[in-house]
Parts: C-alpha cells; sequence; structure tokens
C-alpha cells in the first residue's frame, strides 16, 4: 500500500490561547470540544498549534476514509474546482450521474439522491416512507433505542436517546423506538401506521453494537409480511468502514440465504466525500412490487447544494483510491488484528478494558465504570473521556461513545504498522491508570 506522508509545514508560532478566546466570544455553545487546536494534517497524523503530531485514530469520526491532506484528493479539489463547481440541481453534470452508478454498483438496482450530510440523507428516508404509505395512511418510522440519526429537529425524534432530544419538545410526529437486536420486540411495535423500520448497521454512537445476522434476516422477513420498508442508517458504518461497502454485507458474509437480502433505502455521509461534506441516500429499484426508486418524483425533495460537480468529483475519487488500494481488504485484516489486539488489552487489563467491540475499522473498547479504575476514580469525569484525554496527552486521537466506550475509526488507509504504534500507546495509558 503507497504511503501518503507528505512533510508538514513548519509551525510558526502557539495560537492556542487566541483561538480559543475567538470560540468563546464568537462561536454557538453547541459542542463539549476537548482543549486541542489543530493546525494541520498529513495521511494518518494531525499537528496542532504548538507543533505536537497526533495519530489519528478517530478519522474526523469517520469522515477521513483517505487520511489527511491526500494529495490525489487535494488534486481532484484543485482540478475539478477550475472546470465546474456547482450548477444547482436544475440542470444535469457527468459527475453526479457518474457517482450514482458506482454508489448503485456497489448496491444494488436503484437510484441514488445526493445531500450534504448524514442528518439529511434520512430526512430523504423518511419522506420515502411517508410517500409510501401515504395512501394507506401510514406514516410512522420504528428506530431502535441507542440509536443516533443526526440532529435535525426529525432526526432527534428519529435518534433512540433522550440526551439528544430534551429541551427541544414538541418532537416530530411519527417515530417510536424497540429494543435493536430483538427481532420479537419489532414485530410488537408495529402499528397500522407504520410503514418504515431503520435501524443502523453497527450503531455508532450509541456504543459500537452491529446489527445480528438474524436480526437483519428476521427483519427484512418481517417487513415484506407487513408492507414496511426496510431502511438502513450507514452514514456512519458504510462506506466500506466494516471490510465491505456495507456493514450488512459483511455481517451476513457466509450465512445461507443471505446472498439475496437487501434493505429497501440506505443512507450515506460521513466518509463518502472523504472530508468534503456530502451525503445521499440510495433506494431500492423495487420492492414489494413498487417502483421505490421513483416514488420520489420531480418536486418532491431536493436540496440546493447536493451533488456539485465538485462533491461529486471528490467523492468519485475516494472510491478510485478504495478500490484501487483495495482498502476493503486492509481493513479487514488490520481491523482483525486491531480487534484481536483490544481483546488482549481486556485479558491484561479487566480492571481497566471490559471488553472490545465492533469490526472493520468500527472499534471501540469498554472501559469499567469509573469508580473501579485506580486512575480515574478521583474525577468525576466518565471513564471514556479520561481516557480519551489521556489519550491525548500520549499523542493519538481517538472519540468517545457514552461513558464507557472509546471509539477508533481510522482512515481506510491505516497501515498495520500505525495499527501497532497506536495499540502500543493505548496500552501503555491503559497500564498507566491501572
Ligand atoms: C453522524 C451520523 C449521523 C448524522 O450525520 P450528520 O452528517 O452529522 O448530519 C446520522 N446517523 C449516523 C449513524 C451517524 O453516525
Amino acid at each position: 500500500m503507497r504511503e501518503i506522508v507528505p512533510p508538514p509545514p513548519p509551525i510558526i508560532h502557539n495560537q492556542f490561547a487566541e483561538v480559543r478566546e475567538l470560540f468563546n466570544r464568537y462561536v454557538v455553545p453547541s459542542y463539549g470540544r476537548f482543549e486541542l487546536v489543530f493546525s494541520h494534517g498529513a495521511g494518518h497524523h494531525v499537528w496542532d498549534v504548538a507543533g505536537k503530531r497526533y495519530l489519528d485514530l478517530g478519522g474526523g469520526i469517520a469522515v477521513c476514509a483517505l487520511g489527511h491532506a491526500n494529495p490525489e484528493i487535494t488534486e481532484t479539489l484543485i482540478e475539478q474546482s477550475r472546470r465546474l463547481v456547482h450548477v444547482s440541481n436544475l440542470y444535469y453534470h457527468e459527475p453526479q450521474g457518474r457517482l450514482a452508478q458506482r454508489l448503485v454498483g456497489h448496491l444494488a438496482p436503484g437510484k441514488v439522491f445526493f445531500c450534504n450530510s448524514g442528518a439529511e440523507a434520512n430526512e430523504g428516508l423518511y419522506k420515502l416512507a411517508r410517500k409510501f404509505g401515504h395512501d394507506e395512511g401510514r406514516y410512522e418510522v420504528l428506530t431502535a433505542i441507542n440509536s443516533f440519526h443526526g440532529r435535525t429537529l426529525a432526526g432527534i425524534a428519529a435518534t433512540g436517546q433522550d440526551k439528544v432530544k430534551k429541551g427541544f419538545e414538541p418532537a416530530v410526529a411519527g417515530f417510536r423506538h424497540i429494543p435493536f437486536n430483538d427481532l420479537e420486540a419489532a414485530r410488537a411495535a408495529i402499528s397500522p401506521a407504520t410503514a418504515a423500520i431503520l435501524i443502523e448497521g453497527i450503531q455508532g454512537e450509541g456504543g459500537i453494537t452491529p446489527a445480528s445476522a438474524e436480526y437483519l434476516l428476521g427483519l427484512r422477513k418481517l417487513c415484506d409480511e407487513r408492507r414496511i420498508l426496510l431502511l438502513i442508517d450507514a452514514v456512519q458504518c458504510g462506506h466500506f468502514r466494516s471490510g465491505r461497502f456495507q456493514s450488512f454485507q459483511r455481517v451476513l458474509e457466509g450465512i445461507p440465504g443471505a446472498e439475496s437480502f437487501l434493505p429497501d433505502g440506505v443512507s450515506m455521509a460521513k466518509s463518502l466525500g472523504g472530508g468534503f461534506p456530502m451525503g445521499a441516500f440510495w433506494v431500492r429499484e423495487e420492492s414489494m412490487g413498487v417502483k421505490l426508486c421513483d416514488l420520489l418524483g420531480a418536486g418532491s425533495h431536493g436540496t440546493t447544494f447536493g451533488g456539485t460537480p465538485l462533491g461529486c468529483a471528490v467523492a468519485l475519487k475516494v472510491l478510485d483510491v478504495i478500490e484501487r488500494d483495495r482498502l476493503a481488504d486492509n481493513v479487514r485484516t488490520t481491523g482483525d488484528f486491531l480487534k484481536t489486539s483490544l481483546a488482549g488489552l481486556a485479558q491484561r487489563y479487566p480492571g481497566v478494558v471490559k471488553g472490545d467491540r465492533g469490526l472493520g475499522f468500527m472499534l471501540g473498547f469498554e472501559l469499567q465504570d469509573r469508580e473501579r479504575i485506580p486512575g480515574f476514580a478521583a474525577s468525576d469525569k466518565p471513564a471514556s473521556l479520561q481516557m480519551v484525554n489521556r489519550l491525548h496527552e500520549a499523542g493519538v486521537l481517538t472519540i468517545p461513545s457514552g461513558n464507557q466506550i472509546v471509539r477508533l475509526l481510522p482512515a481506510l488507509s491505516l497501515p498495520r504498522s500505525l495499527a501497532e504504534e497506536g495499540l502500543a500507546v493505548i496500552e501503555q495509558v491503559v497500564k498507566s491508570v491501572a
């Protein structure tokens, strides 16, 4: 695999306090941010304004599929922006058509709608579900407890976590939550108003939990029986993060009867543009006798920036590189190595690490309760946050998920050597708090 690590530009001076003050005064404080100010990146590393280097195992929350400042992405941005950046969806252009063709090729016959974020991709799926059920008075979408589907009003209604809903009532109507990986609960929850079931292929923000093969197959059968759409939020778990284009393809590998499994809609974003903001949803050509892919007809849905020539050219390049460099294979082998190593960590330090989670490059390790970890007991901050902070001090970026899980969502190109380097740092930090 080709290493893409050009030398970083020189550091001029430490602007930490100045940048921090700009945020204090001028940026809406809706995020809990870490006390880090970054200036540049290259490959799998980013540098803060004091010149300290960090190994990025968070990938900007599963976004930077090809790492930082990838020269091929930079080249594509420059080349396409010289030609055509935006024309609006009043017109046709080649990159959007080509990208849709490629995504359909990786999934199955159907069509693609382009937007700008994960929440917006899911919005499209809710509208698809409502349109599908409209003539029968069906509109309800069932989603999972602990799911995450985005921060728009419908997104927080769909999300199965109270913390995102609080203070923004009344909730958008038409969403109910069911326990994840529990087929009987799904069956019992279906009402005459239910039009769709939406789940994440691997729950991300909820703590890295893959949907089981039995659950996926059971949901498909249930949805067919009850004429309900099966929708998958692949915003985080998609785009080869599992080692296959879609996580359900990986989970169902080798399972008898699973070859024909297909959801009715799939939302995408995060890694799709490799850092360029992009979202999309794929909708299946036909399902339950309905031509689903043409359900959202002219005038029914849209967005100004969706699928610009620039965004699509970049996403096409991201796909080119993933395919040419066989990054899905890298995700499988290096991901398996990381997962096995995290399991080993749990064995060696059971007082700190409870176990490993996930698959491919959507991994996590679960920590013990804060009070039980000697190095964390003194602070009342969640164990996940304390661990991520210690890892920052040690020069590695990871991402907390809930109070007890630390996520690894590295670039799909992360080589084994850097995975080993990151693991060594994680082990050293785990040891220091044990
Ligand atoms: C990040 C995420 C979203 C929201 O995507 P945005 O681009 O932040 O709107 C939705 N669903 C899942 C599973 C996600 O991980």
